[in-house]
């Protein structure tokens, strides 16, 4: 270890540095890391986290109005969103801490500022350089919003998590993950919700079926959602509301106009150029499957490689660094049949492939599905249904995705994702025993091939 300060460099304390950080000094490395923010990361301090607790504040709303339908007489109610902010605050101060603690536990060297890559094993914090046998660039991303006239008006994901109060009315732009779960927790805190999309269908990427119900079902909770449209610009009035204008002739006045238009890697001003560590076009720290980048002992995780930009993504990513590099074990970072969620209401559950995904793989798919009525709204007596369904490989009968619309789709698709990667069967999830009455019993007791109606009648 001659002529090394340190075994590994970490730069960004999110979930993927701060996972490679401490594993590497189990495996016994000399790790330092760095953090310009908060210890945390996106996911903690402005991500995954904050807008789990808002979204749950968001879902209040229904619950109480559900309530009288089990004879439940709720009073008058009200909601304060400092209130929420402040214990959301709270919590987060106590994430960000125990982040801390982990690392220095671990025995890692935790600094407070920005690093930067001054020479191909140089790092410098403040005034101080250090010499490491390996870096590790966890930097994660940023919002970008478009330039259109009038953007300095709008916020991104990073403010609304601190605005003073609850916006009357919100204008959220984007049809991703963080246009769709924002619009929701607004939406069900009482802000008049607007979500413009310029696309045909909010949720690209996603399997078709769910895209479709999931917009169904946000409208009838009362998001104005609309399609095929975009903001042409945004401008502030005499009373402090603004004026959108929209690229369908239309025309908005809102309070707050949020963009969740996509996010971008943190790479700039870190000397990563400078040393010639191959970058994408947008940006991004190209890897290999180690997480390798150009410079053989500079690796990156996470985000800041635009990959799949999910949290316990980024963890699996550093944890994979720290085996290869001083576990002894070479892992690759694996990136298959990766579940995720979204937090809308309802919520979005889904792992593998799509339905479209596999027609476009050329695969001959069989289609099970299947939307019904939660049981909780027969007496709620709310209008809100669940959609479920499989991608199943009609030659091998493997089940290649599994979608689902519904309450805790989550939770449910979570046990679903290990089956899948198993490589289990149709005829697996058929012999499965349903738990019962559950909604997540109907992906084992779905028997009937979906037809398309035109088929269907024919037969
Ligand atoms: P996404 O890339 O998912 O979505 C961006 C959205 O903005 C798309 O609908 C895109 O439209 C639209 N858009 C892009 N550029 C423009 C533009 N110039 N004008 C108008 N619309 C535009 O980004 P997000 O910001 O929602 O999220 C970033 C990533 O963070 C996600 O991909 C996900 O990996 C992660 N994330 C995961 C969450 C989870 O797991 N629950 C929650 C939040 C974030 P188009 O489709 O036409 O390109």
């Amino acid at each position: 270890m001659s002529g090394f300060d340190l075994d590994l460099f970490v730069i960004g304390g999110g979930s993927g540095g701060v996972r490679a950080g401490r594993m590497s000094a189990a495996f016994g490395a000399r790790v330092a890391i760095a953090e310009e923010y908060r210890y945390g990361g996106t996911c903690v301090i402005r991500g995954c986290v904050p807008k789990k607790l808002l979204v749950y504040a968001a879902q209040f709303a229904e619950e109480f109005e559900d309530a009288a339908g089990f004879g439940w007489e709720v009073g008058p109610r009200s909601f304060s969103w400092p209130r929420l902010i402040a214990a959301k605050d709270r919590e987060i101060d106590r994430l960000s801490g125990i982040y801390v603690r982990l690392l220095e536990n671990a025995g890692c060297e935790v600094l407070q500022g920005r690093a930067r890559l001054t020479g191909p094993h140089e790092v410098q914090v403040g005034e101080r350089t250090w010499r490491a046998r390996h870096v590790l660039i966890a930097t994660g991303g940023r919002p970008v919003m478009p330039g259109i006239p009038g953007i300095e008006h709008a916020i991104s994901s990073n403010e609304a998590f601190h605005l003073p109060e609850l916006p009357r009315r919100v204008v959220v732009v984007g049809g991703g993950y963080i246009a769709v779960e924002f619009a929701g927790i607004f939406n069900g805190l009482g802000a008049r919700t607007t979500q413009l999309y310029r696309g045909e269908q909010i949720l690209r990427g996603f399997d078709g079926d769910v895209r479709q119900h999931l917009a169904a079902e946000i409208v009838k909770k009362g998001i104005d959602l609309r399609l095929r449209t975009d903001v042409r610009s945004i401008a502030r009035q005499a009373d402090g509301s603004l004026a959108v204008t929209l690229t369908d002739g239309g025309a908005l006045e809102a309070d707050c106009v949020m963009y969740a238009t996509g996010r971008r890697p943190n790479t700039e001003g870190l000397g990563l150029a400078e040393l010639g560590i191959a970058l994408g076009p947008n940006g991004a720290v190209r890897v290999d499957e180690f997480s390798r980048t150009s410079l053989p002992h500079v690796f990156a995780v996470g985000d800041v490689t635009d990959r799949i930009n999910l949290t316990p993504v980024a963890i699996k990513e550093g944890a994979a660094v720290a085996a290869t590099l001083f576990g002894g074990t070479p892992t690759r970072a694996d990136h298959e049949d990766v579940p995720s969620a979204v937090f809308s209401q309802p919520a979005v559950g889904t792992v593998g492939l799509t339905e479209e995904q596999a027609r476009a793989r050329g695969l001959g798919v069989d289609i099970y599905k299947t939307t019904f009525r939660p049981m909780k709204h027969t007496l709620s007596g709310r209008d809100e249904k669940t959609l479920m369904k499989l991608v199943v490989d009609a030659g091998s009968q493997r089940v290649l995705g599994a979608h689902m619309v519904g309450p805790e789709a989550a939770e449910i698709v979570q046990g679903l994702a290990i089956a899948i990667r198993m490589g289990a069967s149709k005829a697996d999830f058929d012999r499965t025993v349903g738990i019962h009455p559950s909604a997540a019993e109907e992906f084992v007791t779905m028997r009937e091939k979906w037809q398309p109606p035109r088929q269907a009648a024919a037969e």
